[in-house]
C-alpha cells in the first residue's frame, strides 16, 4: 500500500546540469555544502519565529530553536535536523526541484562563460541545497511543515536526474536531511572535523548547533553545543576581532572578497539600535536592476523581518550590506508602518551620516578609494541630486578623470584638486562631456586648453552632465561646458598676432559666402582665431541650447530632446580653410562647405543623421582636379 503514495518526478534541465556540476566536482572546498544546509536550516527557522509574529499558534513551536547533526558510522550517514517552518509537498517541489534562486541561476549562467572554470565558480555563489550532492551519492529530505500539520514528505533523490516523494508521517515540524555519504569523503562522519568546518563558517548563526558526542566514559550519546549561538552584532566590539568581522561579512552575505571598511556601533539616546555596516569591495549583482532590494537586513529585537535597503537609506547608498537591529520597533512591524514612522526617519538620517563618515574615511586610503570609486563611484554620484542634506560632503568624495591624466582613464581628481591648480585667473571650473575617455580626450575642443596648460575635467559617464548641472558651483567657480561658446576664455589665453583689418575683411566676405548655404542649418557662423591649427572648423553650442551629451542622455531615456541648433567655428588659421576661400566655382564651393559642416558634426556627436550623404560629397570633392 505504502508504494501508491511515491511518486517520482524528473529534475528541470538545469538543475540537472547543476546536479552534475556538484557530482562530478572537484572543488577542493567540499566541506562549505554543511555551511549551506546550515544557513537553510538557520533561514527556516527565522522564518517560523517571523510567521509566530501574527500567528501566536506557532508561538510554542519556537521556544527552543536548534539545529542538530549526528553521525551514523554504520550506515555512513551524516544528519541535519532543524526545529523550523519545514515544507509542504508543494513547497518541496518548487524549492528542491526549480531553480528560483538568481544566485543559482547565475552560477549556471556564469559556467556558460569560457574564461570560467567550473571548480573555481562554486564558492563564488551561493549553490545550495544541492552542494550537498558533491559529498553525498544520495540525499533524503523529511519535512513537516508548521503550517500545515497534516502531513509529512519524505524526499529522496541520488542527484541522477529524478527524485521521488512520499506523503508520510512525521512528528514535529522542521527538516530532517540525510546525507548518505560518497564513499571518498567518509572523512565528514568524524565529530572533529565536523566541529571545525561549523567554527570556521557558521559560527555567527545565532541558533544553538548541537552534535551528538559519545561520552567516551560512559559510552552514553550527549548532545553538546558547538557554536557561540550569539548574533555577532550584540556582542561587545572589543571582543571580535578582525577575523570575526570579515568572516561574518563573508557568510553572512555569501561574498568571497573582503569589504572595504565597516563600522559597527551601539546607538543610544532616543531610539536604540545597533547597526553594523560594511563596503563591500565588489559590485552587488543586481544592483541596476530597478527592483533591487540590497542586502541591509532589519531585526527588531534579533528577530530578522526584512530585507529592503530603501526603507533605511538613500537609493544612492543601495550597496551597503549590513545589519540594523532595533529594540524599539514593533515586531509585526510591515513595510507600511516603516514608511511613516519616526524611528525610521531617525536611524536613516544618523545612518547616512555614519556612511558618508566611513567613505570620508576610506577617501584618506587612495588604494581602497580607488576600488571603492570604480566600483560604487556612478551610484554615489547620484547622491548629488538624491540628498540636499549631505549633497556638500558628496562632491567632496566626487572623483574625475583629467585632461592632466595622461592615457589612463582612471578618476582620481577631486573638485579640490582642480581648483588648487587653476591658473590665477581663472575662474571657472571647465569640463567636457563625452560617450567615452578616448573621445573626450581627443575631442578638438581639447586642442586649445592643451596648448594653454588650462585641464578640463574629462566626463564620461552617462549622467555626469546631469550631476554637473545640480553642482552648480564649487568653491564659489562656476562650471563651464567647453563645447559652449565661452566669452571667459579670452582673459586666459596668450594672443600671440594680432590681425590686421585686410585680413579681417577677407574672411568676412567668406564668412558672407558660407552664411548663404549654412543659413538654415546652423544657430551662427564665427571666424575664431583661437582654435589651434589642425582642425579647419569646430562646432559650439549656444549658452541658452541644451548640450549634445544631455540631448544624448534624454533620448536614451526616451525623452524628447529639442532638436540642436550649432555655432560653427571657422578657423582661418588652417591650410584648408585657406584653400576654400579661394575657390569661386559655387558649386564646388558649396560642396566643401557642407563637408565642413559635417566633419565639425560628426566629431561633436560621434554620429551623422545622414553619413551617406556626408560620403558622396567627399566623393566628389576627391574627384575634383
Ligand atoms: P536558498 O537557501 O538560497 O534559497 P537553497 O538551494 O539553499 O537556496 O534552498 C532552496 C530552498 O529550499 C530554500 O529557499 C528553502 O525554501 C528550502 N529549504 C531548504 N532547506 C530547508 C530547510 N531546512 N527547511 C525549510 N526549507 C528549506
Ligand atoms: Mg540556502
Amino acid at each position: 500500500m505504502k508504494e501508491k503514495n511515491i511518486k517520482t518526478y524528473g529534475f528541470k534541465t538545469e538543475i540537472k546540469q547543476l546536479l552534475n556540476i556538484m557530482i562530478h566536482s572537484l572543488y577542493s572546498n567540499k566541506e562549505i555544502f554543511l555551511r549551506e544546509l546550515i544557513s537553510n536550516s538557520s533561514d527556516a527557522i527565522d522564518k517560523l519565529r517571523f510567521n509566530s509574529i501574527s500567528n501566536p499558534n506557532l508561538y510554542k513551536k519556537i521556544d527552543k530553536p536548534l539545529i542538530k547533526i549526528s553521525i551514523d558510522d554504520k550506515k555512513k550517514i551524516l544528519k541535519i535536523e532543524d526545529n523550523g517552518i519545514g515544507m509542504t509537498k508543494e513547497e518541496v517541489i518548487n524549492n528542491l526541484g526549480t531553480i528560483a534562486k538568481s544566485g543559482t541561476k547565475e552560477f549556471i549562467e556564469s559556467l556558460n562563460k569560457k574564461e570560467n572554470k567550473k571548480n573555481n565558480m562554486i564558492g563564488k555563489f551561493g549553490v545550495g541545497f544541492y552542494s550537498s550532492f558533491m559529498v553525498a551519492n544520495k540525499v533524503s529530505v523529511y519535512t513537516k511543515s508548521a503550517l500545515n500539520e497534516q502531513e509529512a514528505i519524505f524526499w529522496v533523490s541520488k542527484g541522477e536526474g529524478e527524485y521521488s516523494i512520499e506523503t508520510t508521517k512525521k512528528k514535529n515540524n522542521g527538516t530532517e536531511i540525510n546525507l548518505y555519504l560518497r564513499p571518498e569523503e567518509l572523512h565528514f562522519l568524524n565529530y572533529n572535523v565536523i566541529e571545525n568546518i561549523i567554527n570556521k563558517y557558521s559560527n555567527h548563526i545565532s541558533i544553538p548547533i548541537k552534535m551528538e558526542i559519545k561520552d567516551k566514559k560512559n559510552k552514553k550519546k550527549e548532545w553538546k553545543k558547538i557554536n557561540k549561538a550569539k548574533a555577532l552584532w550584540i556582542i561587545n566590539k572589543n571582543n571580535i576581532s578582525k577575523e570575526n568581522y570579515i568572516d561574518f561579512y563573508k557568510n553572512k552575505f555569501n561574498e568571497i572578497d573582503e569589504p572595504l571598511i565597516w563600522s559597527h556601533n551601539f546607538v543610544e539616546g532616543k531610539f536604540e539600535y545597533i547597526n553594523l555596516i560594511y563596503i563591500p569591495s565588489t559590485l552587488p549583482r543586481q544592483i541596476w536592476n530597478k527592483d533591487y532590494k540590497g542586502e541591509l537586513k532589519l531585526y527588531v529585537q534579533r528577530v530578522f523581518i526584512m530585507e529592503d535597503v530603501k526603507q533605511f537609506l538613500p537609493y544612492y547608498l543601495r550597496f551597503i550590506k549590513g545589519i540594523i537591529d532595533s529594540n524599539d520597533l514593533p515586531l509585526n512591524v510591515s513595510r507600511e508602518i516603516l514608511q511613516n514612522n519616526n524611528i525610521i526617519k531617525n536611524i536613516r538620517l544618523s545612518l547616512t551620516k555614519r556612511i558618508i563618515n566611513m567613505i570620508k574615511k576610506l577617501s584618506k586610503d587612495e588604494n581602497k578609494f580607488k576600488i571603492f570609486w570604480n566600483k560604487f563611484g556612478l551610484i554615489l554620484k547620484e547622491g548629488v541630486v538624491e540628498d540636499l542634506i549631505n549633497k556638500k560632503d558628496i562632491i567632496n568624495l566626487l572623483r574625475f578623470s583629467s585632461s592632466f591624466n595622461k592615457d589612463d582613464s582612471t578618476k582620481i581628481i577631486s573638485l579640490k584638486d582642480y581648483v588648487s591648480r587653476m591658473k590665477t585667473n581663472q575662474d571657472k571650473i571647465y569640463f567636457i562631456t563625452a560617450d567615452n575617455f578616448k573621445s573626450a580626450k581627443n575631442s578638438p575642443h581639447l586642442e586649445l586648453f592643451y596648448k594653454e596648460k588650462i585641464e578640463v575635467l574629462l566626463l564620461f559617464d552617462r549622467i555626469d552632465e546631469w550631476v554637473i548641472n545640480n553642482i552648480i558651483e564649487f568653491e564659489g567657480k562656476k562650471f563651464q561646458s567647453i563645447s559652449i561658446s565661452d566669452d571667459s576664455l579670452e582673459k586666459l589665453i596668450n594672443k600671440s598676432k594680432k590681425i590686421d583689418k585686410n585680413e579681417k575683411n577677407y574672411f568676412l566676405n567668406f564668412l558672407n559666402r558660407i552664411k548663404i548655404i549654412l543659413k538654415n542649418k546652423v544657430k551662427d557662423i564665427k571666424i575664431n582665431y583661437n582654435i589651434v591649427d589642425t582642425n579647419p572648423v569646430m562646432i559650439k553650442t549656444d549658452i541658452n541650447d541644451i548640450s549634445t551629451q544631455m540631448s544624448k542622455l534624454l533620448k536614451s531615456v526616451g525623452q524628447k530632446s529639442p532638436k540642436i541648433k550649432y555655432i560653427l567655428e571657422i578657423n582661418p588659421n588652417n591650410k584648408l580653410i585657406q584653400k576654400i576661400c579661394k575657390i569661386k566655382d559655387d558649386k564646388i564651393f558649396k560642396n566643401w562647405i557642407e563637408f565642413l559642416l559635417n566633419q565639425a558634426l560628426l566629431i561633436e556627436q560621434g554620429y551623422l543623421n545622414n553619413p551617406n550623404k556626408f560620403i558622396k560629397i567627399i566623393n566628389k570633392l576627391l574627384l575634383i582636379k
